[in-house]
């Protein structure tokens, strides 16, 4: 069997190790189109302890500790520049994007797998299709651009809110929430601490917020610390930091009704993105590529082995993209709820995904039954 993944991220590398784990004798390839030095984004959270919680990529990697990881057990939210503290309801860990994709490109290719960087894919005539038994397509957000098959072309929505991703130095030991009403203007901090020197700092704000402001008009450099004034509460006197690649930008939904076609199957954002304000994304991305594994491991052939992996993966990330929905829906909408009190305002946040089976208990569900090989 001869299997390609495109895309070394989180979801095409935690599939392509587990497979090898599982099947040793397969031949896996990747292929990546950045030089391989470059990753976007600067800290995430992910669910649980490395090593105890299966959906956290980190549990995949012999020494996790390497990477830092900090564990969150407290949020905060700020309303009327009022804090109220709760507990996330589980273990969160934080740990830098850029480390968690390098550490597990080393455990893939300390595994035997090939991974070709600068070699992007984008059109279906560059596909070595006669090559290979399987496509894996794990681009992320990117599949967009890519023109493999017409039946994998994705529902693209945009968000309506502007957000922008930063990196501080200044260290939130929890996870925070920061509404703050700047003149006309609501600005959103969604913040976390994910190493011992780090956080990440996203910020969102209305189109109409983002142009009043002339945040568009602006250099990187003038717009992080415009935005930084607005949140000097919170950030004591350390700065945003900027990465080259991520500015402003409307938050893009990518969405299927299939999961594969052929020979070809997605995985991770390429298949499903949602929402940061649920912060479930590479989550996702890991058990959705755990059911992949599943399926190649117990189906009789390639066909049925998608058949099967398409039965499972398509409800769980219907239900992701109605949670990540609901939630970037209210982000959208919070001027209507500014008024209330903190009490009523925690509660309108508590209440967003309150309407949906939960998402916990539908990973650890479709995780139960991915890792019965
Ligand atoms: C602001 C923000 C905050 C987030 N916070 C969290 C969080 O706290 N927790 C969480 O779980 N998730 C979070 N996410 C989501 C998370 O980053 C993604 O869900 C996750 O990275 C998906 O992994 P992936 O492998 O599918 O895609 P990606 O990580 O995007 O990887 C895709 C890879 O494919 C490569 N590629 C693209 N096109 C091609 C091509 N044509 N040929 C070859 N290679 C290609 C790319 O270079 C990249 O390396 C956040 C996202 C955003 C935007």
């Amino acid at each position: 069997m001869k299997v390609l993944v495109i895309g070394a991220g989180p979801a095409g590398l935690v599939f392509a190790s587990q497979l090898k784990q599982a099947r040793p004798q397969w031949a896996i390839d990747i292929v990546e189109k950045s030089d391989g030095q470059d990753v976007l984004g600067w800290g995430v959270v992910l669910p649980g302890r490395p090593g105890q919680h299966p959906a956290n990529p980190l549990s995949y990697l012999d020494a996790p500790e390497k990477l830092n990881p900090q564990f969150l057990e407290d949020f905060k939210l700020v309303h009327h520049n009022e804090p109220s503290l709760m507990s996330t309801g589980v273990l969160l860990c934080g740990v830098e994007r850029r480390g968690l994709v390098h550490a597990l490109r080393d455990k893939c290719r300390s595994q035997g797998i090939s991974i070709r960087f600068e070699s992007p894919l984008l059109e279906h005539g560059e596909l070595p299709l006669a090559d290979y038994d399987l496509v894996v397509l794990a681009n992320g957000v990117n599949h967009k651009t890519s023109h493999f098959t017409e039946a994998l072309a994705p529902q693209v929505d945009y968000g309506r809110n502007k957000y922008i991703w930063y990196g501080t130095s200044q260290l939130f030991d929890q996870m925070n929430l920061v509404f703050r009403t700047h003149g006309k203007d609501i600005f959103i901090a969604h913040a976390y601490k994910y190493s011992d020197t780090m956080s990440t700092f996203v910020v969102e704000c209305s189109e109409e917020t983002y142009v009043r402001a002339r945040l568009g008009e602006m250099s990187d450099e003038a717009s992080a610390e415009f935005v930084a004034k607005v949140f000097q509460a919170e950030l004591g006197g350390h700065g945003l930091v900027n990465q080259p690649g991520l500015g402003w930008r409307n938050f893009m939904t990518l969405s299927h009704d299939r999961c594969h076609d052929g020979k070809l199957v997605l995985l991770g954002d390429a298949l499903q993105s949602g929402h940061f304000s649920i912060g479930h994304g590479t989550t996702m991305a890991v058990v959705v590529a755990q059911l992949l594994v599943k399926a190649l491991c117990t189906e009789a052939d390639v066909p049925a082995a998608l058949r099967s992996f398409e039965e499972r993966a398509l409800p769980l990330v219907q239900l992701f993209r109605g949670h990540a929905d609901n939630s970037r829906v209210w982000f959208e909408t919070v001027d209507e709820r500014m008024h209330l009190s903190s009490a009523e305002f925690v509660q309108s946040f508590d209440a967003r995904r309150k309407s949906l089976p939960p998402m916990p208990e539908a990973l650890a569900q479709n995780l139960r039954y991915a890792l019965q090989r």
